[in-house]
């Protein structure tokens, strides 16, 4: 039987299984930044983003958080059970970059006084915009108690993550999550954790070991993926 693609998006294949509650999520060297307009491939990181999110998903699970993870079935295709998305994603900030500072002129590495959250829409021909709660209410995006829930998943996510990373060196400056239900109405934790969706600086020297190496031209790109996988599995 020839494997059925379902989508394929900017770093994923999502292929369909003989289970219709699986799905087989296959990560890929391709890498896009600025709303696909740079293109380009960085060798390695689909295996190497596939082994981190794994471990990170299995960490989760391990201090109470539901995943979509069941199984690593390739080096670069993790056995997921299959939800229905929630059409935002969910940004937990712990220190300034990216989007926020050009949006409200944060300097690059302040830290927040608390964890910040900010929810964007999905959606490609709006480029992705934030959207408040008041937004995802009026377009009936998450009901009010889905996105409480969503909120407190995002925080104790958060506190599991950073301790994590501060053991191996690693400062967790911002990351993406996204959420879906399951056939039980259960909110569920989905896609990845990766370098591609999180903002890693070395906690000593600062350097930047993500896709901002990518995005920004840094160089050592390869080199930052190999180093955080290498960190994970300390
Ligand atoms: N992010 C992501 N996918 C997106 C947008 C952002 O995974 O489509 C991640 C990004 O890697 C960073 C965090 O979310 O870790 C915050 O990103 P930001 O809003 O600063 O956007 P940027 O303009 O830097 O992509």
């Amino acid at each position: 039987m020839t494997p059925q693609k379902l989508y394929e998006g900017k770093a994923k294949i999502v292929w369909a299984t003989e289970n219709p509650g699986e799905v087989a999520q296959q990560f890929k060297d391709d890498a896009t930044a600025f709303d696909g307009k740079k293109k380009g491939q960085i060798a390695g990181k689909g295996a190497r983003n596939a082994r981190i999110s794994a471990v990170l998903f299995r960490l989760l699970e391990e201090n109470g958080v539901a995943t979509q993870l069941l199984d690593q079935i390739f080096d670069d295709t993790l056995l997921c059970k299959k939800l229905d998305m929630y059409p935002v994603e969910v940004v937990v900030r712990n220190y300034a970059a990216g989007s926020i500072c050009k949006r409200l002129g944060f300097e690059e590495g302040a830290r927040f006084k608390a964890p910040l959250l900010e929810f964007f829409l999905k959606d490609d021909s709006l480029g992705d915009p934030l959207v408040t709660d008041a937004h995802i209410a009026e377009l009936e995006l998450v009901s009010g108690e889905e996105l409480a829930e969503i909120k407190r998943l995002a925080l104790k996510i958060n506190s599991v993550l950073t301790g994590f990373f501060a053991e191996r060196g690693v400062m967790l400056v911002d990351f993406k999550l996204e959420f879906g239900k399951d056939r039980e109405g259960d909110i569920i934790l989905g896609d990845e954790i990766s370098p591609d969706t999180c903002r890693f600086w070395d906690a000593n020297t600062k350097k930047k070991l993500d896709k901002d190496r990518f995005r920004r031209d840094l160089g050592e790109v390869e080199e930052a993926y190999a180093e955080m996988l290498k960190r994970v599995e300390k």
